[in-house]
């Protein structure tokens, strides 16, 4: 290690990356130290902390702070201490996100290991961290012999981003598997909600605004682990042919209207391969937005917006957004 490579004490404004699990310290004076006291807290605490790299698009700016909590209790303690005095928002694997390039406001919480896990609790009922992926959910289901939560296999997220989002695929959703899910509330409170509170619909809940999803309990039925890996087999197969997996993407721009396909109405509006600055619309999936390498957030929200007009202008349907965008523009 050079000289130049030491760490030297925290500035006023510098990144603060902890990646030992515990809380940073910021001596300078004058220096904005955290948005909570960091006594007694465990996580990594970030400022100005890239997402770029955090989210599928890789684009966008910073987060105010960035909060990795080391558990539970230390997730309710910061959002107890908190006190909603900032705006909270969850960030599970950015696979349906866009991060304007003005940064996020407030904290950004960020589940890690400690919240990954997928546990058999019950009669084909499994217990998952918020920041478990789909595909350990699902390969977890499998094991166990538990069918139904194949779908998962192929959403490239987390259960927190799932519950959220009430994602899902093949007509099937996260509705039809959820029983409860623990919650943290911006006020610290540790709530759990059973399906019926999420009143869910297409891609959408009311889970309230700034609440994290620590973990949630799916049900399924009996199967035969065989027969479930081949439909998992067969989910990660068509994915393969129909989508842009290995590329810069947000997954589906917009919601399906009732009774049409996003793809279809962006690809009769003559979207197809269309750029603005370094977005693209897919070739291979024109629902899917492509950072070709150079794009900003701004590039692929206002491509996002031109489809938009063009699909109204060609077709008369208002397309909905599906990906989240967040952040200052
Ligand atoms: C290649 C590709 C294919 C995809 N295919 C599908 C598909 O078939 N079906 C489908 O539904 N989606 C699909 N998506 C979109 C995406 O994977 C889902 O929306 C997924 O649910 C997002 O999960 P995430 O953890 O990445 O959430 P993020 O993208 O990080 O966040 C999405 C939203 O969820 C919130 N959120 C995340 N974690 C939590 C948490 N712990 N608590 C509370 N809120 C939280 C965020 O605040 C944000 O509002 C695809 C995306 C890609 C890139």
């Amino acid at each position: 290690m050079s000289a130049t490579d030491q760490p030297g004490p925290n500035q006023p404004g510098d990144v603060v990356n902890t990646d030992d699990g515990r809380a940073p310290t910021c001596n300078v004076e004058g220096a904005v130290k955290a948005p909570v006291p960091l006594e007694g807290l465990r996580g990594a605490v970030t400022g100005k902390a890239p997402l770029a790299k955090l989210v599928w698009f890789k684009t966008g700016g910073v987060a105010d702070w960035l909060f990795e909590p080391a558990d539970i209790d230390d997730l309710k303690l910061f959002m107890e201490r908190l006190e909603g005095s900032l705006p909270v928002m969850a960030l599970g694997l950015g696979s349906n996100l866009i991060i304007r390039d003005g940064g996020v406001p407030g904290v950004v919480i960020r589940l890690g290991k400690a919240f990954a896990t997928v546990e058999v609790t019950g009669e084909c009922e499994l217990t998952c961290g918020g920041a478990a992926s789909g595909i350990l959910v699902a390969s977890t289901a499998r094991d166990a012999g538990i069918a139904g939560l194949e779908f998962l296999r192929g959403i490239p997220g987390t259960v927190g981003g799932f519950v959220r989002m009430n994602g899902g695929a093949y007509d099937r959703e996260v509705s039809d598997i959820l029983i409860d899910c623990d919650v943290i509330l911006p006020d610290g409170h540790w709530v759990t909600l059973p399906l019926a509170d999420l009143q869910y619909s297409y891609r959408h809940s009311v889970l309230p605004k700034g609440a994290i999803v620590v973990s949630a309990r799916f049900k399924g039925t009996p199967g035969d682990p065989a027969e479930i890996g081949a439909e998992m087999d067969r989910i990660a197969k068509a994915r393969q042919e129909s989508q842009p997996l290995r590329t810069k993407t947000g997954g589906s721009t917009f919601k399906n209207p009732e009774g049409m396909k996003a793809w279809q109405l962006v690809d009769e509006a003559g979207c197809r391969g269309m750029t603005l600055g370094g977005a693209m619309v897919s070739d291979k999936h024109t629902n899917f937005l492509i950072n070709t390498g150079s794009a900003t957030s701004a590039d692929i929200e206002e491509l996002g917006e031109l489809v938009r007009k063009k699909v109204y202008e060609k077709t008369g349907v208002c397309l909905e957004w599906e990906i989240q965008r967040v952040g200052r523009p």
